[in-house]
């Protein structure tokens, strides 16, 4: 994609003029395991069940703004009144109104990176300064106690269990000192909370910290990234904020009946999640089993559908998956703090096979 124009950019807003536009750098390929999809069959009675759906659904009509019937079911599920509940064009509008509402001019947003770099990006389009608290070096870990000296500072807070691209988890009991330290509100991204186990997430703070936001999105788990639809639970009134700001006709009726759908078909997706769970295990091991050989790669730990691991040279190992196998992995070498880290999803095991033999056949040639 083209840079911005210099005479565009001098058009544009003072805060934007360091913006470039965003490529994904989609580039098609056999295996693409760069995106954190979910690369299961969907279940064929939930497909069908959506199909039917979608098949059903008028197209002449304006969708209901507020997505109620998936909101109900939403919040059937999640054991919440519907008011707690507030649908999006997928976790990313979430995430946006969230700066949109609630941070903005001569706010500041606590931030945990390396973590999903649009916190920064919508911080930054709502002119939000950002203060970033880097996990540890090494390990990833969060830095509990710098983010509890930062948090009395900031006016909001977004972090992320399972964390993108680090995969590790944010402990219950942390979130809760997080909510007591923040003036504002905390949002806890789950995105890839479905892929942890249960008792990991934050929602169990809900009736207690009536400043928490909790975002959980149906690209993941539900392998439903196409629909973009995503959720946050909240207390109502911060819901009503979502509500105020947001763009109305933002979730389109074929994402609503599809998600509604899905939703109502939520048990038959746990085959699914446990599969991506187990194939997470034995992908970690194997990249073990890479490295007991003498490879050099370093692997972390997973709670998520991916795994993040340093390689030498990896911007080149990337290419080549690329271009000699037409395996397509995530290159982080261009992020702070992770240089030369690869992230690969967690595939089917075919999938999974493919990248795992390709990565030891390359790093065997690079060294
Ligand atoms: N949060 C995190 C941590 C993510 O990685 C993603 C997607 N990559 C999202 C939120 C947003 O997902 P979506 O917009 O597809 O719901």
């Amino acid at each position: 994609m083209a840079q911005l124009s210099d005479r565009v950019r001098a058009l544009m807003q003072p805060h934007l003029a360091s913006i470039e536009p965003y490529d994904p750098n989609f580039t098609p390929c056999r295996v693409n395991l760069s995106a954190n999809e979910n690369t299961y069959p969907m279940p064929a009675a939930a497909r069908a069940s959506i199909d039917a759906a979608l098949a059903a659904t008028p197209l002449n009509r304006y969708p209901d703004p507020m997505s109620n019937e998936l909101r109900a079911e939403i919040a059937a599920w999640h054991g919440v009144n519907p008011s707690w509940v507030c649908v999006g064009n997928g976790g990313d509008e979430l995430l946006y109104n969230f700066l949109l509402a609630f941070g903005g001019a001569g706010r500041t947003l606590l931030n945990c990176p390396p973590c999903f770099s649009e916190y920064a990006f919508f911080a930054s389009l709502a002119q939000t300064k950002v203060l970033d608290v880097w996990r540890d070096a090494e390990t990833f870990e969060l830095d509990r106690a710098a983010v509890l000296e930062a948090a009395p500072k900031c006016d909001i807070a977004i972090v992320t269990s399972p964390n993108n691209p680090t995969g590790d988890l944010a402990s219950v009991e942390f979130v809760r000192e997080m909510c007591a330290a923040c003036p504002g509100l905390v949002m806890v991204d789950e995105a890839y909370g479905e892929f942890a186990d249960a008792a990991s997430s934050c929602e169990q703070l809900l009736s207690e910290c009536d400043n928490l936001v909790v975002l959980h999105t149906l690209s993941k788990a539900f392998g439903m990234a196409g629909t973009r639809v995503g959720y946050v639970i909240a207390a109502p009134d911060v819901i009503d904020a979502f509500a105020a700001i947001r763009q109305i006709y933002s979730v389109n009726v074929l994402s609503q009946a599809a998600a509604l759908a899905a939703v109502r078909a939520r048990d038959q997706f746990a085959p699914v999640v446990d599969a991506i769970r187990s194939e997470r295990a034995r992908v970690i091991e194997s990249l073990h089993g890479i490295a007991a050989c003498g490879l050099p790669l370093e692997v972390w730990e997973s709670e998520a559908n991916f795994v993040l691991v340093r390689v030498p040279n990896a911007t080149r190992v990337r290419e080549r998956m690329r271009d000699e196998k037409s395996i397509l992995v995530r290159d982080f070498s261009y992020a702070p703090g992770l240089a030369d880290c690869l992230r690969i999803t967690v595939g089917t095991p075919e999938e999974n096979d493919e990248v795992l033999a390709a990565l030891a056949a390359l790093l065997k040639e690079e060294i």
